[in-house]
């Protein structure tokens, strides 16, 4: 990929992944495929259409995504709406999980207040 590619990428949302949201150094970008590269068809963002569009998973610039290492490791091969799914189960997860007794604990002390009824909204979503 050339430079100034890996560049337009990362200033797709002003150096945030395009998921989580969180801010990212250049340099530890990851390019996620939004629409897998080993899928057939599927839907995927148009920023141009400001709506979802049946494609495949292209190189283009429009199937780029700037993407944190945790959200580009859990999304692997992932549609987005295998995605936001597997987000939510994963925070549900945690009540059964091995570190229950801990949330559980720590929801009984208002450390952490669940909200599995929440939308997983993506930060590209919300991205003006
Ligand atoms: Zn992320």
């Amino acid at each position: 990929m050339k430079k100034e590619d890996r560049f337009r990428i990362y200033n797709k949302y002003d150096g945030h992944c395009a998921y989580c949201g969180k801010s990212i150094e250049y340099k530890d970008m990851q390019v996620d495929h939004l629409v897998p590269k080993n899928r057939g068809c599927y839907s995927r963002w148009s920023d141009k259409e400001g709506k979802f569009v049946v494609s495949h998973g292209d190189d283009c610039m429009e199937n780029y995504m700037p993407s944190c290492r945790s959200c580009n490791l859990r999304k692997r091969d992932m549609s987005l709406e295998q995605f936001r799914d597997a987000i939510k189960e994963q925070a549900k997860g945690l009540l059964k999980g091995a570190a229950k007794f801990q949330v559980n604990m720590s929801i009984a002390y208002g450390l952490i207040q669940p909200a599995f009824d929440n939308p997983v909204e993506f930060y590209f979503e919300k991205f003006k």
